[in-house]
């Protein structure tokens, strides 16, 4: 393949976006460019963006989308042209889905494909209440409350790395309700956006990873 894949990776928080962007930079060998992660990134090392971004986060709705659109078009624009990547988390805005869009049309092709992993209501506020991710490698866990204190049931160590694992300030029950309505509100639009431009390929997000994985490689005719 002489050109890579460009790909955005949709879903409501807690989709399973992070686990399977993981599985496709591997076996596609392309770049994963997570929009959270940038901005934890800022948040840990305080910089001026962090600053400004953290507040946002904590309380669970979007980051402005002027702050949002320069640090993840930075990213996508400081990649070589045939470069293929794959987008988590951005955009989460009708006004950044455009931004996007013009952005690469300065680089003569657009997105190959934007994949939907939908996942019901009910089973994203069980995954976010659970989930504990590596301050290391970003990698997300998941957690049944074992005591009757509701504290994790195993050691806060990432079996990937040996990091240690935490839970997002944002995963704490008041802002995952808030994450869900900006999602319904904000970002769902996103998805006639790209249904008008035939890139959208719907892959139901509830089975194991790897089964997920098979669905989401199908869907991009691999
Ligand atoms: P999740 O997909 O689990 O909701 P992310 O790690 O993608 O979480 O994002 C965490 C937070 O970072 C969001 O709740 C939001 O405050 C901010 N953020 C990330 N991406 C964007 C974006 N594209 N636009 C605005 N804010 C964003
Ligand atoms: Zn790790």
């Amino acid at each position: 393949m002489t050109q890579g894949l460009r790909l955005v990776l949709f879903g409501p928080p807690g989709a399973g976006k992070g686990t399977q962007a993981q599985l496709l930079t591997e076996r596609l060998k392309i770049s994963h460019i997570s929009s959270g992660d940038l901005f934890r990134h800022h948040v840990q090392a305080e910089t001026p963006l962090g600053l400004k971004a953290a507040d946002y986060m904590n309380r669970g709705v979007l980051v402005p989308d002027e702050l949002t659109i320069d640090i993840a078009l930075e990213k996508v624009m400081s990649l070589n042209a045939e470069e293929g990547f794959i987008l988590d988390g951005f955009p989460r805005t009708r006004f950044q889905a455009k931004a996007l869009e013009e952005a690469l049309q300065t680089r003569a092709r657009n997105l190959d494909k934007v994949v939907y992993i939908d996942v019901p209501e009910d089973e994203l506020l069980r995954r976010l209440a659970g989930r504990f991710v590596c301050r290391q490698c970003q990698a997300p866990h998941s957690m049944t409350p074992g005591g009757t204190d509701g504290s994790p049931d195993r050691e806060l160590i990432c079996e990937r790395c040996g990091g240690e694992l935490y839970q997002r300030t944002d995963d704490r029950p008041e802002a995952v309700q808030t994450r869900i309505e900006v999602y319904k509100s904000e970002t769902m639009p996103v998805l006639d956006f790209y249904r008008e431009r035939a890139l959208l390929a719907d892959v139901p997000g509830v089975d194991t990873v790897e089964q997920i994985n098979k669905r989401v490689m199908k869907a991009l005719g691999l």
